[in-house]
């Protein structure tokens, strides 16, 4: 299994997170400060697919509130 014999290659790196795969196991490690998660391709991918699924729906506060109080405005 996959661990710290890794030789791992940097595929991105973003502000909260990195990811670096490993020819030898196929696995991808992605790290966020002091957490590493191994996860086999097709996983990262379905978690890149649920990630982008619960951005896609989610509203951030403000906006939401800002919305409401305009259909108010169009109620009155
Ligand atoms: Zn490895």
């Amino acid at each position: 299994m996959s661990g710290q014999n890794c030789v791992r290659h940097l595929l991105a790196q973003g502000v909260v997170a990195q990811v670096e795969y490993c020819a030898d196991c196929g696995v991808l490690h992605v790290s966020m400060e002091s957490i590493t998660v191994r996860f086999r391709p097709t996983a990262l991918r379905d978690l890149r697919d649920t990630l982008s699924a619960a951005l896609a729906s989610f509203r951030e506060p403000a906006a939401a509130e800002a919305d409401c109080a305009q259909s108010q405005k169009t109620l009155q």
